[in-house]
């Protein structure tokens, strides 16, 4: 999932200085689980507008906000609502913002939430990174990201700092390579961490902008 925090009011209140109308839009996938895009997410800023003496015109949840025809269609039964606003605020991350920024062209769009990171929600609300979307996924040889997890992103097994098994920047937590091993370990494949040595990675897989199209 995508994991968002929402933006501090004070912020916010920068954008949004000399506007007096919104309409609001959140977003029912990865923003709803991290309770930045869900309904309630969408009440306390409605609330939160009109103790400000703006007016809030309408709201919706787009099913997915970074698909932008499906978000186009869900959004034409709104267009009244929206015509009347002088500004739209997104509660998604910053794919569901820039869908609508696409949709509107002539409309200020603001973003509602800061975009963190790809990663697991382990406990309610407790999000951890797991994925830089690096292109080139190789999970299947050190079945922890390396890329992500470990501070240096060592390809190639530990770096000089490693002791004991633990982390020279975080000596708190287990070095990935550690982990990697274990996990190679409980599978009964241990003998793999020395045969599938990464090599070096190919970095131009995770250059930006990058566009994908399912042949
Ligand atoms: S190896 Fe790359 S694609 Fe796979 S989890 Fe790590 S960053 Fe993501
Ligand atoms: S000790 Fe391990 S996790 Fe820490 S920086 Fe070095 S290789 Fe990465």
């Amino acid at each position: 999932m995508i994991t968002t925090k929402k933006k501090d009011f004070k912020e916010i209140e920068r954008y949004i200085e000399n506007l007096e109308s919104f309409f609001l839009i959140g977003c029912s996938e990865c923003a709803t689980l991290c309770g930045t895009g869900n309904e309630e997410a969408i009440l306390n800023l409605k609330q939160w507008l009109e103790s400000n003496n703006k007016k809030v015109t309408g709201w919706m949840i787009a099913k997915t906000g970074c698909q932008i025809l499906g978000t186009k269609r869900q959004l034409s039964q709104y267009r009244k609502n929206i015509e009347e606003a002088q500004c739209i605020m997104v509660l998604s991350c910053g794919a569901g913002t820039q869908t609508i920024t696409e949709l509107f062209e002539e409309k200020p769009v603001i973003p509602v939430n800061d975009t963190l990171f790809i990663g697991n929600m382990r406990r309610f609300r407790e999000f951890e990174e797991r994925c830089r979307a690096c292109g080139e996924c190789f999970l299947a040889i050190t079945g922890i990201c390396v890329v992500t997890l470990c501070p240096k992103s060592m390809l190639n097994g530990p770096c000089g700092g490693y002791k004991e098994g633990k982390c020279e920047v975080n000596p708190m937590r287990k070095c990935v390579w550690t982990v990697a091993y274990e996990i190679l370990e409980k599978r009964g494949v241990v003998e793999k961490f020395y045969e599938n040595i990464l090599g070096p990675k190919d970095w131009s897989k995770a250059n930006s902008p990058r566009q994908f199209k399912e042949k």
